[in-house]
């Protein structure tokens, strides 16, 4: 029993409640006390002017206690109220301030419900029937215009039912009088039906509110996401720096705002030798550098310039004044210098350099992508001259890039016009000087650009994704000779780094092989400590890879890179090759031998072999005897040749 009454006052309490809650109930809030804002006024405006027209018609008839008094009370409550709201236009509301207020109004409804209530049934016992109707019509068409009013306030919609409606019903039906009963029958059913439909209004339009709230809460979140969006498409995430995008996008905007006259610089900056800390130290500590090196770069700048991470360890700047080269070289030493400064881990100290390209506006191009390929090509320069070097672009690079483009396309003939060759240089047995293999070189003459180092088309190979074709080809050939190689003699042969990581090339190697019978053991592959360092854990994973396929491996050019003893452990490998500048250094250095005999204890306490290459004088190759070196190649024994120039079956003899 308890429970059916709950549940029924649960559903009153719903009828009446507001849609929403929570959050969503305060936009509804305002909504309804916007709405009451214009329709206060006016409810009382219709209840005064409708409760003076019944005063004057029962004026003189009723009692003046009721028609003037009592009349005149209700109607000064009416007006009271109409002002109280009609004041609260200039007002803001808090939400508390605005609920109070509603409540207010529904109090207000009740009171004043049973008020004229009242005064009408005391009326009624003092008119004829035409007055008694005028009560009648009084009664119903007002609360028929107050529900209207009250649309927006469902809670005061009913209360003026309960306080009106319902009593006048009852009142009038029970007055015995035909047209009475039947004026109460037509109130009851569309006093019903506009409730009915003031409700349904009700809904739709607490729908609408929240609806639109939604709207305001969505566009709010959509704006904040474009403002992260956008803070993410042009921050790099680790630096906090300008990213690639936003870098290019300054530059654009800056020489669209540009004068003719006005001059600015673009700088690159690389780092040298930090993958090896990625690999060596890991990748917490390679972020640590680059955070360090970012805020190192920031301290350095003036307020002028603008600092980007434009890459991995790609760092890019805009220094947005004119400079002399003496000045802006003087720049790039002071950013190498800062670089260099060592770099404090828990792991121990690490040190890397950086290296600064530069390109001047208007000189070295016009446009970003102009500057940004004169500035990545001082880079490269400065890369390639020396650890920590700054370059700026200049008219003898612009010659460089021309002659470049001109190498590029000759290349592109090259394979086709069978322009490339080997040669060979022989590994040697310092002591018995007896050939224990033979180094394929690779040679390209052209009609026109005439003799072109290796070193020099192999990068440019490299570049344009024509390296694999090379090396195939090269490979192929140097098989092919091979073949007719006395048994002991093997082939070392030269990977760049596209051959090293392509999984592809390496199984074309491994057919090669195969498909001409020759075993896997007489071949050696070279690969240089720079190309192991590009991605350490890649190519260490090859070379174990090709190692189990019976294949040698080589570390070739040790000690010209990132000579860090600490990751050769990681390596796998069979001969270790030391660069021909320790030699070449050899005996006037004490270093360089001391760095010969570490590397030659090393090679023994890894259990490898080590080759010296660059050999070019007696006294050279005397000297690394004693140091303990047997396996050396070099000048002093043969120069790379043509195969046909070795006497092989006699074992070593060259014709020139
Ligand atoms: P590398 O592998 O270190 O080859 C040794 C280089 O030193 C060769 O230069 C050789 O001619 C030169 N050399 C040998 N003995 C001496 C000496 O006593 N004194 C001096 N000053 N130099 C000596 P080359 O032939 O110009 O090759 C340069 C580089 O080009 C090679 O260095 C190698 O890294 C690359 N390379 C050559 N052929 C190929 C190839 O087929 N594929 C790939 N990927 N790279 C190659
Ligand atoms: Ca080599
Ligand atoms: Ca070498």
């Amino acid at each position: 029993m308890m429970k059916k009454s709950e549940a029924v006052i649960n559903r009153l309490k719903r009828l009446i409640q507001l849609a929403g809650s929570g959050e969503k109930l305060e936009p509804l809030i305002f909504a309804q006390f916007n709405e009451l804002l214009t329709k206060v006024p006016l409810l009382y405006f219709i209840l005064c002017t409708n409760s003076l027209a019944l005063a004057y018609t029962h004026y003189g008839i009723a009692p003046d206690y009721l028609t003037i008094y009592v009349a005149g009370f209700l109607s000064v409550a009416c007006i009271l109220r109409a002002f109280k709201w009609h004041t609260f236009k200039q007002k803001t509301f808090s939400l508390e301030q605005a609920k109070h207020q509603i409540k207010m109004t529904v109090l207000f409804s009740i009171i004043m419900g049973i008020g004229f209530s009242l005064w009408c049934f005391v009326l009624y016992d003092y008119g004829d029937v035409s007055l008694r109707a005028h009560i009648a019509y009084f009664m119903s068409v007002t609360v028929i215009g107050i529900i209207v009013c009250l649309i927006h306030l469902p809670a005061a919609v009913w209360s003026t039912t309960l306080t009106v409606g319902i009593p006048f019903v009852l009142f009038f039906s029970a007055s015995g009088e035909p047209i009475f009963v039947a004026i109460a029958i037509n109130f009851t059913m569309v006093a019903g039906v506009l409730v009915l439909i003031t409700l349904s209004y009700y809904r739709a339009f607490s729908n609408v509110v929240i609806a639109k709230q939604d709207l305001v809460v969505q566009h709010a979140q959509t704006q904040r996401l474009n403002v992260q969006n956008e803070l993410l498409a042009n921050q790099d995430g680790l630096t906090k720096l300008a990213n690639r995008r936003s870098f290019a996008n300054y530059l654009s905007q800056k020489l669209n705002e540009l004068s003719h006259t006005s001059s600015f610089i673009v700088g690159l900056i690389d780092l040298d030798g930090f993958k090896p800390v990625n690999d060596i130290h890991g990748h917490a500590a390679g972020d640590r550098v680059l955070m360090e090196v970012s805020q190192r770069l920031t301290k350095a700048l003036n307020d002028d310039c603008m600092l980007a991470r434009i890459g991995g360890d790609e760092f890019a700047i805009v220094i947005d004044h004119s400079a002399s080269h003496n000045e802006v070289e003087a720049f790039g030493k002071k950013i190498t210098q800062i670089l260099g400064q060592p770099f404090i881990m828990r792991t121990g100290l690490v040190q890397i350099s950086g290296s600064c390209g530069f390109a001047i506006y208007p000189e070295a191009g016009d446009t970003v992508d102009a500057l940004m390929e004169r500035a990545d090509f001082a880079l490269y320069q400065a890369k390639s001259e020396a650890r920590g070097s700054t370059v700026i672009f200049t008219a003898e690079h612009e010659r460089l890039i021309r002659q470049k483009s001109k190498l590029e396309l000759a290349l592109n003939q090259s394979v086709k016009n069978k322009e490339l060759s080997l040669h060979y240089q022989p590994i040697v047995n310092g002591q018995t000087e007896q050939l224990l293999g033979l180094e394929a070189l690779a040679r390209w003459d052209n009609p026109e650009l005439g003799h072109i180092s290796p070193t020099e088309f192999i990068a440019v190979a490299e570049k344009t994704g024509m390296v694999t074709e090379i090396t195939l080809g090269l490979f192929e050939q140097a098989v092919c000779d091979l073949k007719l190689w006395p048994e002991h003699l093997y082939l070392s042969f030269n990977l760049s780094v596209h051959d090293v990581i392509s999984h592809k090339t390496l199984l074309e190697l491994k057919r090669i092989v195969d498909f001409h019978g020759i075993p896997s053991k007489r071949i050696q592959f070279e690969i240089t400590e720079t190309t192991m360092m590009s991605d350490l854990d890649l190519c260490s994973a090859t070379t174990k890879k090709l190692q189990a396929q019976g294949f040698m491996i080589a570390l070739d050019d040790f000690g010209s890179g990132y000579s860090s003893l600490s990751y050769i452990h990681k390596l796998a490998f069979d001969n270790l090759k030391i660069d021909s500048s320790f030699v070449a250094n050899l005996l006037h250095d004490q270093r360089s031998q001391g760095v010969v005999k570490t590397i030659l204890e090393l090679c023994i306490s890894f259990n490898v072999s080590c080759t010296v290459e660059g050999v070019e004088t007696q006294e050279q190759k005397d000297l690394l005897l004693t140091l303990g070196c047997n396996n050396m190649q070099g000048y002093y024994f043969y120069r790379p040749a043509p195969i046909e120039q070795f006497d092989l079956s006699e074992n070593v003899k060259l014709f020139d």
